[in-house]
């Protein structure tokens, strides 16, 4: 039988867990769903991705009200991928900070995005009527790095390089040695990387593992506390980035049967990564990436709701 298109056959909702990590650091994670990081500084917060619509904001917003009732007054875009950034406008903050890159992104590809990601997995879209026209832009956009200061809170907001996406961002609060890393990093999750740079993607990892951190908030997948913790957490992504690309490089040096390709790749990770959530949902986007990477593509290719779709029935059939 062939397997339901991405996560349309997803459906079941996930409990929330809204915790503190740091003294100004709170986590809002569901079981592997999306992840919100938040600053309380000293007169503000900060938000770090929005969560797919301003309906589901509103439940990170409820969160954020048990704890303070300091205005939100700024919102940071990790990369530009419409399940992070499309329920932005709830917060009314009066800033939105994203990467240069990460603005080109959203220029270049943002409508593309949009559509194909809530074909992708309607349940993360929840009421996805909430989503105001158009999409979500950065009122304020860096090139390598700045810093914020909420009150005496010193928040740097970085582009370490290329992974996930092209403009990927983190959010580190050095005074508390903790790290907000976007999707650079996941936890019993699978790394989605459709639109990553495999090559570029261990590198990057091993700048954040430099800051060592103290806590981590992943893209997705349980905060990670302590530096043992955090340091399998950044070294569990890497080896998965590592070895599909090879895996698929190795495959592609003697076949162009991408469905061929996809089997072998598939049998040989699901071995070790086959318990991580959306395993499945991932796995013929980071293939096909993969392949594109290792071949003509340095860059990655726009997805399409259309290129999904023949993708997924190439592969999956
Ligand atoms: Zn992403």
């Amino acid at each position: 039988m062939q397997k339901a298109f991405a996560s349309q056959a997803d459906l079941e909702d996930k409990k929330v867990t809204f915790s503190q990590l740091s003294e100004h650091a709170w986590a809002y994670t569901a079981e592997g769903d999306p992840n919100t990081g938040v600053v309380i500084g000293d007169d503000a917060v900060l938000v770090i991705d929005t969560q797919a619509t301003p309906a589901m904001a509103q439940d990170v917003i409820r969160h954020i009200r048990t704890v303070t009732d300091k205005p939100i007054r700024f919102v940071v875009l990790s990369h530009y991928h419409a399940v992070r950034v499309l329920g932005a406008s709830a917060y009314g903050a009066e800033h939105i900070i994203a990467s240069e890159e990460t603005l080109d992104l959203i220029r270049e590809r943002g409508e593309q995005d949009k559509a194909s990601e809530i074909g992708r997995f309607p349940r993360l879209f929840r009421a996805v009527e909430s989503i105001p026209p158009g999409l979500t832009w950065p009122t304020i956009t860096f090139r390598d790095e700045m810093t914020l200061w909420l009150g005496k809170v010193e928040v740097r907001i970085s582009h370490p390089g290329r992974g996930h996406t092209r403009g990927d961002t983190i959010v580190w609060l050095p005074q508390e040695r903790t790290l907000f890393s976007g999707d650079l990093v996941e936890y019993n999750a699978t790394p989605y990387a459709g639109d990553a740079y495999f090559q570029d993607w261990p590198r990057t990892l091993d700048k954040l593992a430099a800051l060592d951190p103290l806590q981590l908030v992943p893209g997705r997948g349980d905060a990670l506390r302590g530096r043992e913790q955090v340091q399998a957490g950044l070294q569990g992504t890497r080896a998965f980035v590592q070895e599909l690309f090879e895996a698929v490089r190795a495959g592609a040096q003697t076949s162009s049967d991408m469905h061929q390709i996809y089997r072998q790749v598939y049998g040989k990770l699901k071995v070790k990564y086959g318990q991580w959530v959306i395993f499945d949902h991932c796995m013929p986007f980071d293939v096909s990436r993969a392949y594109d990477e290792a071949t003509a593509y340095p860059d990655p290719r726009i997805w399409t709701a259309e290129r999904d779709v023949q993708m997924w029935k190439q592969l999956e059939a």
